[in-house]
């Protein structure tokens, strides 16, 4: 029998050390991951830590050794070889958020390659893999090999995670998540990185969300969760910008993920609503910037339809047919403005948790989702409605999911009698509107 290894530490002292406000060393660090990752420090302990972390918070060289031992515990691409420059985008979720579907063919065609990894939808906020899954054949589950070639030959690859991607962060994330401690911006930032790093992208730009619908409710939050993550990325050599993005509204006119689908191919088509275009090409001139790339402008690859050309290119690499129909939930069900005036709310964790009961986001990981449900927004904050005109229409695969929905979307909306009447004025609409974009954060 092989002897277990003997710990150099005990996982009980590292607890303490954290609980009474002590730094952790590097070596503390290095080892509690690792040996959590290999199952010598238990969930209890672990869950204990990271609330001991989320009381004390962590020092930023702290925070910069455990994102690293998080990329050590498994992993790391390389797309050096590749013959174009590498930048990816990461969104910290919103109701809406369909823009890596435009947006990474669009970067592509301007000649960066785009490899992103990305997940499943939890809770109210959509996936994009679950998206993209709604396409008739396109898979999610490619192999690096797989993932190199698409990017050289496409320039873009949106996939799953391998399990050798920070697997500590899998295990750890999976604790969090049941155990009150999400919330700790040490143990977001170095979650969201430690992937955004082990994935191998060149550049990297964050787009943090912040409002109602986001996981970040207060601009000072979503501020430094920006500034920590592009320390961490310029530490370790990504060229990393951020960008706090307003969702307490959703983005664009639908979710769900084959009505997002749809919309997304709307904005290729040259289309689609203001917002998502305008926010796709923010974060598209990020990331050529970042990439070092200036001598192209997003918006005329939209424009000539070579962004179109990429995104059909990137589906048949994965196996999708972009020609099929996409999915239709079997029922529908329209929601009237309550009365006429200006629409002044229009929620996005009302809208996102509608979605979500609708059928289109899974409560548990294994749960499956429905591809056609979802909400379609007929109107957004800032324009005029009438009362009983439709304001939303309700998309799920049975009628019972609608009770629940409608009880989401009970406090969601607001429309003032006098035009002009308040803020907030979002865009999309005939109105002045606050910004999509609120600031920017580079290192
Ligand atoms: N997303 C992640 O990947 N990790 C977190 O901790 C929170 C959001």
């Amino acid at each position: 029998m092989i002897p277990a290894p003997v710990e150099p530490f005990a996982a009980v002292d590292v607890i303490v050390a954290k609980r009474d406000h002590g730094e952790l060393s590097d070596a503390q660090i290095d080892w509690v991951i690792d040996a959590y990752t290999r199952g010598a420090v238990a969930d209890e302990q672990m869950a204990s830590l990271a609330m001991a972390v989320l009381l004390n918070g962590m020092s930023s060289r702290e925070t910069s050794r455990w994102t690293a031992a998080m990329i050590a515990s498994g992993e790391r691409m390389d797309f050096s070889a590749l013959s174009r420059p590498t930048a990816d985008k990461h969104s910290t979720g919103g109701v809406g958020d369909k823009i890596t579907l435009p947006l990474a063919p669009l970067v592509a065609a301007c000649g960066v390659a785009v490899p992103q990894l990305s997940g499943r939808g939890l809770g109210h906020t959509g996936g994009t893999l679950d998206k993209l899954e709604s396409i008739p054949g396109w898979r999610a589950s490619l192999s690096n090999a797989e993932m190199l070639a698409i990017l050289e030959e496409v320039g873009a690859v949106v996939c799953a995670a391998g399990e050798h991607l920070a697997p500590a962060d899998r295990k750890l994330y999976s604790l969090r998540d049941v155990t009150g401690t999400v919330e700790s911006i040490p143990l977001i930032a170095s979650s969201i990185m430690s992937k955004k790093i082990a994935e191998g992208t060149g550049a990297l730009v964050l787009d943090v969300k912040v409002g109602s619908g986001a996981f970040m409710k207060d601009i000072d939050r979503a501020d430094e969760l920006a500034r920590t993550m592009v320390a961490l990325g310029e530490d370790a050599g990504v060229r990393t910008v951020a960008i706090l993005s307003s969702m307490d509204t959703p983005l664009g006119l639908t979710a769900g993920n084959a009505l997002e689908v749809a919309e997304s191919v709307d904005v290729l088509a040259g289309g689609g609503p203001r917002d998502v275009v305008e926010l796709t090409l923010v974060l598209a001139r990020e990331m050529l910037a970042a990439a070092g790339v200036d001598n192209v402008d997003p918006a005329d690859r939209l424009a000539d339809g070579s962004a179109m050309d990429a995104w059909r290119r990137m589906i048949r690499a994965q196996g999708g047919d972009p020609d099929a129909a996409l999915p239709v939930a079997r029922e529908s069900h329209s929601v009237a403005a309550p009365s006429t005036g200006v629409l002044s709310r229009l929620d996005a964790l009302g809208v996102g948790i509608a979605a979500w009961r609708l059928g289109a986001g899974r409560a548990r990981k294994e749960d499956p989702v429905s591809a056609g449900a979802g909400v379609v927004m007929h109107a957004k904050p800032g324009d005029t409605v009438r009362a009983g005109d439709p304001l939303m229409t309700l998309h799920a695969d049975s009628a019972d999911r609608f009770p629940g929905a409608l009880e989401a979307l009970a406090g969601a909306v607001s429309v003032d009698p006098a035009p002009g009447a308040g803020p907030p004025r979002a865009v999309g609409s005939a109105h002045p509107r606050t910004p999509l974009v609120l600031a920017r954060i580079a290192g």
